[in-house]
């Protein structure tokens, strides 16, 4: 995403924190929720030069720093809005050049965006559009703003007051919030752009459709996805039912199918909440998982079991449809397959039953297709993600953007707020062009 490292490191070190995080800005919207939950070691800390001779420097503590200390000491910017003025130098516009004009020159009179969801790509989009002057309201089907930041990573990872503050700094921006309203159901994007005078939309829907094995037992209850796991805890307080409303089974013992870092994320929630055994069950080995090293010592420090090299061939469920076990299969691993992992096969004769009361899958998600279904003109692909220009988010609808996971499929909070960051350029600069052609066409 081309964070300016260096520069804001030094920053740092010459005791202008405050001046650091405006640096990063300039890129990177969210430092204080990067900063957490970025995968640093994979990103720019493997490239870090002092790497290998020793520890490489720790980037994402940083950048956590000094997002925070602007959080604590920096009020005044968040009134203003004013931390981050967009630089658009690494922007190219869709034919490949760079877009001419500096967009805090924009003159955006107050015209109407409509944004999509509320997941990092929105807010980006959101904030910068705002800074710009554009009147910018967000779309969200959930009752909750700040998408997977909220709803997914669990709270001892990424605390919500973070989001909030993020939420909160784009509300002083007079960025409009509308929750519970699913566009593409509640309001189309035709109504949006026809009947309701937004100029322009942005997709950042995400990718919050889950996947499931297709074996039998699937639907008995206590059988959930990861993400309906993590919503119910995280934003329902399921664990503490009935204080809350959403009634979810407590205590007994969980199995997580699957083995990367949203797995880890469930298996480690479902401790905190109080499972009395929490197992990851996964048909390859720990070298094939696709985890953060460290989240997967996090879990087995705090108690999770692994089951490597095991898939569940069904689940098994009581005459009142509640889950009571699952049968596995043990798995030898062969030769890589086109993923590059080794190519799990079942063993023979190697069936067992796991006694369980709760089973998670965690093997991935689909992109949200509401919006794709629902908007004549907008181009999705085989796998159901929107059709972007990757370097302006446009899609094949006029006026209409996208990005993030919506785009690509389960990727990462980084990818999404850059997606959102080029996108607010090519909304503003669409957006200026529009207005132009529409002052002439006045004109003549
Ligand atoms: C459990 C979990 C843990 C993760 N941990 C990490 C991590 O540690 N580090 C990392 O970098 N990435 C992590 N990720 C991935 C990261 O969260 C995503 O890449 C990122 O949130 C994608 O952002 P987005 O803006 O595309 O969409 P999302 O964050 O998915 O937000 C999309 C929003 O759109 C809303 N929406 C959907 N359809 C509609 C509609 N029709 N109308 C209105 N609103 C709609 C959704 O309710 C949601 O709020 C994790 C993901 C999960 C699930």
């Amino acid at each position: 995403m081309g964070v300016p490292i260096r520069d804001f490191i030094k920053l740092i070190a010459e005791g202008k924190p405050l001046e650091a995080v405006r640096r990063i800005k300039e890129v990177n919207s969210l430092p204080a929720v990067c900063g957490r939950v970025c995968p640093q070691e994979h990103q720019c800390e493997l490239h870090c030069v002092v790497n290998g001779k020793r520890e490489p420097v720790s980037i994402g503590a940083l950048e956590r720093f000094a997002a925070d200390y602007e959080l604590a000491h920096d009020s005044v910017a968040l009134i203003s809005g004013n931390t981050a003025p967009i630089s658009n130098g690494a922007t190219p516009s869709r034919n490949g050049s760079k877009p001419s004009h500096d967009l805090r020159d924009s003159k955006a009179d107050g015209q109407k965006v409509a944004v999509v969801g509320t997941g990092p790509a929105s807010l980006t989009v959101a904030g910068d559009l705002a800074r710009l002057g554009y009147q910018v309201t967000l779309f969200e089907a959930l009752h909750a703003s700040g998408g997977v930041l909220m709803y997914g990573i669990p709270e001892f990872r990424l605390p919500k007051t973070i989001v909030a503050a993020e939420i909160d700094k784009l509300k002083l921006q007079g960025v409009e919030l509308r929750n519970n309203i699913v566009i593409g159901k509640t309001i189309t994007i035709d109504q949006l752009m026809n009947e309701m005078g937004y100029g322009a939309v942005f997709v950042g829907s995400g990718a919050g459709s889950p996947k499931f094995m297709g074996i039998p037992g699937e639907n008995f209850k206590g059988v959930y996805s990861a993400n309906e796991f993590l919503t119910r805890v995280n934003l329902m307080r399921a664990n503490r039912f009935p204080e809350y409303d959403t009634p979810m089974k407590m205590g007994g013992r969980m199995a997580v199918i699957g083995a990367g870092d949203t797995a880890m994320d469930v298996v480690r929630t479902a401790i905190r909440v109080g499972a009395r055994e929490a197992s990851v069950v996964y048909r390859r080995s720990d070298k094939e998982m696709t985890a953060r090293i460290e989240d997967y010592r996090d879990a087995e420090e705090e108690g999770a079991v692994f089951e490597w090299q095991t898939n569940p061939v069904r689940i098994l469920g009581n005459e009142d449809g509640f889950v009571y076990a699952m049968e596995c299969v043990r798995m030898e691993l062969g030769e890589p397959d086109e993923s590059g992992r080794r190519r799990p096969t079942p063993i023979p004769d190697s069936l067992f039953i796991m006694e369980l009361d709760m089973v998670v899958m965690a093997l991935g998600t689909n992109a949200n297709p509401t919006v794709g279904q629902s908007t004549p003109g907008l181009t999705t692909n085989v796998a159901g993600h929107i059709v972007v220009d990757p370097e302006t988010g446009a899609t094949t609808r006029r006026g209409v953007f996208a990005g993030g996971e919506v785009t690509t499929g389960s990727a990462t909070v980084i990818l999404a707020a850059g997606a959102g960051k080029r996108a607010a350029a090519a909304i503003d600069e669409y957006l200026r062009i529009e207005s132009r052609s529409t002052t002439v066409s006045a004109v003549q």
